[in-house]
């Protein structure tokens, strides 16, 4: 089973928003400690976000897909 940081990855705008929310990594539980893992979802605020890897918990909102442009948090 594909563990993923969304609890509907269906309701995703594209392929690609899906693969960088899916935690495939056997080494890292958190996002933030994961190298490979680019984006972060805060499922409470509704909030995507690049998440800066300088061993904080730092992170830059995008209001837009990175990939497809489609508009995120649009709730907010
Ligand atoms: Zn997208
Ligand atoms: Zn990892």
């Amino acid at each position: 089973m594909t563990r993923t940081q969304h609890p509907n990855p269906d309701a995703l705008c594209c392929d690609e928003m899906r693969a960088a929310l899916e935690m495939n990594c056997e080494t890292h539980d958190d996002p933030f400690e994961c190298p490979d893992c680019l984006i972060g979802y805060n499922e409470g605020l509704n909030q995507f976000a690049l998440i800066v890897h300088d061993g904080g918990r730092d992170v830059v909102l995008i209001r837009h897909c990175p990939w497809c442009g489609t508009a995120l948090n649009s709730a907010a």
